[in-house]
């Protein structure tokens, strides 16, 4: 009797933990199937009747950026805007994981958790996109960036549509280079990755941003204060050097110093801020956070660490130079976040890219991400770094001759080592005062060299081409 008892139970407890698993699959299959057909392995959705069947994607004014005809995906007319949009749109190879086409597969292609893939197209609700980005800026972005590696994005800080966002190198996806062409060549290297959204780079002078941040928020007196430089300063046995174009040796007040990136004059406000505030600063601008995301598609985190960090590291990273555990990394959708703060009074409003009176949006549920905008900065700080981000952009414009599109604007350059041996990576970073064009913007140059000379072009191309 025991035996046939103890029998029993066996027999119910495999029964309950199929029962279990069955139920565990089941619950699965409805949650993630919308997820699984996106998986780049999942071959069918791929073929002919995968992105061939997708929903047409078009720009802000409705151009065609990826439609299907006869069976095929085609992307724009022109190839250099189809390089320029590679990485937002995606192609065939489904490669770059960020794109509109690998992120929204599912939607695009009209999956149906009953149907799978076989639907027919007739029963298929509208699956077409409108994306928020200008395809002629995009485009101008591009050429302008010419052989150089990088990333450029602009976006609207009121409302924040992303009406540029280029990453280099590309490819034209209608003509994709094979698998072999991308590993034999070191120009191809990274290709698959959006600089805008997945990468992250040394931010060098354009991180005294934050820096200057800090400072007009815990000394009372930064603006009345006088510095002095004589091009050089020795922290902790270490020089640091003024190697940005900076003829204001001697005396120099707080604003000069930013206009003019004075190295020495941030390392010691560093210094005196001390590595809490710091890094209590950066965060709030959002450094050491993955939340935000574009339309549902994730942001790389930028870095900033100060914990521990002696005299001579905390000064480097002031300058956004750090190294080892205190190396500053800075995305650029992030540094254009910042720079709209500074413009919006303090108030970062999150970046989108599927326009939201699109199905695919209102099915999704991607609104304007209202959720992850945030007061970076208070407004009073706001408006003091919008007079230092003014002075600079002066500065450029009397030195350098930098335009951003005829339009009023403020900025900040970067020109930052890379330690191996490269030339520097170029930096421009800032926003357009016209309250017509509340544009703001980060360009990277990589090996560009001077921020000023070398990304600087890329912001005005490409805000040339939006306000024109
Ligand atoms: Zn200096």
């Amino acid at each position: 009797m025991k035996r046939i008892m103890r029998r029993s139970y066996l027999v119910l407890f495999v029964a309950l933990a199929f029962f279990g698993g069955i139920c565990f699959l089941a619950f699965r299959v409805v949650t993630q199937s919308s997820t699984w057909i996106q998986h780049p392995y999942n071959g069918h959705a791929l073929a002919s009747d995968g992105l061939a069947s997708a929903g047409e994607i078009t720009d802000r004014s409705g151009t065609k950026i990826a439609y299907n005809e006869d069976g095929q995906r085609r992307y724009h007319d022109d190839e250099a805007t189809r390089r320029a949009l590679m990485h937002v749109v995606g192609d065939k190879s489904m490669q770059v994981t960020t794109s509109i086409q690998n992120m929204y597969r599912a939607e695009l292609t009209g999956y149906n958790f009953l149907l799978g893939m076989g639907l027919p197209s007739s029963l298929k609700s509208n699956r077409d996109v409108q994306l928020t980005v200008d395809s002629d800026a995009c485009k101008a972005a591009y050429e302008a960036l010419g052989d150089h590696k990088g990333a450029c994005v602009v976006y609207n800080y009121k409302t924040g549509e992303v009406l540029v966002s280029v990453s280099s190198p590309t490819y034209d996806p209608e003509n994709a280079p094979s698998y072999e062409e991308i590993e034999d060549s070191e120009w191809y290297d990274g290709v698959y990755l959006d600089n805008v959204l997945s990468s992250t780079y040394t931010p060098g002078s354009t991180f005294k941003i934050i820096t200057a941040a800090a400072a007009i928020e815990n000394i009372p007196d930064i603006f009345e204060r006088e510095f002095e430089c004589d091009g050089s300063i020795e922290i902790g046995g270490n020089p640091i050097n003024c190697t940005d174009a900076h003829s204001k040796y001697g005396k120099i007040s707080f604003e000069e110093a930013f206009a003019h990136s004075c190295n020495v004059v941030f390392a010691q406000l560093a210094i005196e801020i001390g590595p809490e505030k710091m890094k209590e600063t950066a965060e709030k601008m959002g450094f050491n956070s993955d939340k935000v995301r574009m339309s549902g598609i994730p942001i790389a985190k930028s870095y900033y660490n100060a914990d521990g960090a002696d005299e001579n590291t905390l000064a480097w990273t002031g300058i956004g130079q750090g190294f080892g555990d205190y190396e500053d990394r800075a995305n650029p959708l992030r540094m254009a976040m910042i720079a709209g703060a500074v413009a919006n009074g303090g108030r970062a409003v999150s970046p989108f890219i599927v326009e939201d009176d699109g199905s695919l949006a209102d099915k999704l549920g991607i609104d304007k991400n209202k959720d992850g905008d945030t007061d970076m900065l208070k407004p009073s700080t706001a408006t003091q770094l919008q007079k230092l981000m003014k002075a600079a952009a002066v500065y450029y414009d009397s030195s350098y001759g930098i335009k951003v599109g005829d339009l009023p604007f403020c900025a900040k350059t970067g020109t930052a080592e890379r330690g191996d041996g490269k030339a520097e990576t170029a930096w421009f970073v800032g926003y357009s005062e016209d309250a017509n064009h509340p544009y703001a913007f980060a360009i990277v140059v990589e090996e560009g060299g001077s921020g000023a000379t070398a990304a600087a072009p890329v912001a005005d191309a490409a805000v040339s081409a939006l306000v024109s």
